[in-house]
């Protein structure tokens, strides 16, 4: 891991870590927002195997950085190499902004914040409605966490290749009147016709492979769902067109990427993300073919 070079000894460090990450539109993200607000800070980008983490872990801190961003697949496995993590990551157990002061790394969960804040305009006809979980990972466990604490959710359904990390989701959040279903249409459909959310935390539809769907050309979408895909790129996923077509709700990923990283703004540099100038740039980014 090596600094930039060429910058004056007042900036200060973040990144992102993850494997793959390429992909990702964070360092696009907070540099526009540094730049805007004139704060002498310059965000990178590490590729990081998970036999490198406990490694980067340290070198990040000995390096002088002040935070970062953990993505896919490290969220999880980062938490043993932190020094603390607050009250939400260690309810998800998952971290996906990291703070570094005094010497101590913590780890934070402002994916709940993004989803919370992403689907609060919806939250009343969201309200004592049952919830359908596309995948288990770390983003459901979060979208589960965020749908308790914005509604009170209690019916939720987790659609899991691994039953038992379904089952783990509905036993760590003590979600009585919940259920585990699998990805076939036969099983998973009729679930659809039961619920009036569903919330895509699969990366089943991701850039590149955007012809793909987690449910089928057929699922008995209506016009009264809302489709909540986490996937930001493509901006519009095959599911969220299957969506529309409908008549359904459908809401992308942008808005949740934009708010868990101006929570994480927040943290390292106690100041607001200026959020219209961060939309318009990331929205340019996507469009660009
Ligand atoms: P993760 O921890 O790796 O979990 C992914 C989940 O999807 C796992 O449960 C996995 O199943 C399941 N899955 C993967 N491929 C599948 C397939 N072909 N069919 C059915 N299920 C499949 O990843 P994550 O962090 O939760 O992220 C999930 C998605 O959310 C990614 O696309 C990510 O980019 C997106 N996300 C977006 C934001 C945002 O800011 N917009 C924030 C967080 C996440 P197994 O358990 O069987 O492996």
């Amino acid at each position: 891991m090596k600094l930039p070079e060429d910058l004056s000894p007042d900036y200060r460090f973040l990144a992102i870590i993850g494997h793959p990450v390429s992909h990702s539109l964070s360092p696009l993200m907070h540099n526009s927002a540094f730049q805007a607000l004139g704060l002498p800070y310059l965000y990178a980008m590490y590729d990081i195997e998970p036999e490198g983490l406990s490694k980067a872990v340290q070198d990040l801190k000995s390096l002088g950085f002040v935070g970062y961003n953990v993505t896919i697949p490290h969220k999880q496995a980062i938490i043993q190499h932190l020094d603390g993590v607050d009250e939400t990551a260690k309810a998800i157990r998952a971290v996906n902004t990291v703070s570094i002061s005094n010497n101590k790394s913590l780890g934070y969960n402002t994916d709940v914040l993004g989803i919370v804040r992403a689907l609060e305009p919806l939250k009343n006809r969201i309200a004592s409605q049952p919830v359908l979980v596309l995948g288990a990972g770390g983003a459901a466990r979060a979208a589960v966490f965020a749908l308790q604490r914005l509604v009170n959710a209690t019916e939720i359904t987790i659609a899991a290749r691994s039953k038992e990390r379904g089952a783990s989701i509905l036993a760590d959040f003590k979600i009585k009147s919940g259920k585990i279903v699998s990805f076939a249409p036969a099983e998973i459909n009729s679930v659809v016709s039961r619920c009036s959310l569903i919330v895509n935390a699969t990366p089943v539809g991701m850039h590149p492979l955007v012809d793909d769907s987690p449910l089928s050309d057929n699922a008995p979408l209506i016009g009264g769902h809302i489709v909540f895909d986490l996937i930001y790129r493509p901006l519009e996923t095959k599911l969220l067109r299957l969506a529309k077509k409908a008549g359904a709700t459908a809401v992308g990923g942008l808005e949740i990427l934009i708010q868990q990283g101006a929570a994480a703004f927040e943290i390292w540099t106690g100041k607001k993300m200026p959020l219209d100038t961060v939309r318009v740039v990331l929205e340019k980014e996507l469009k660009t073919p």
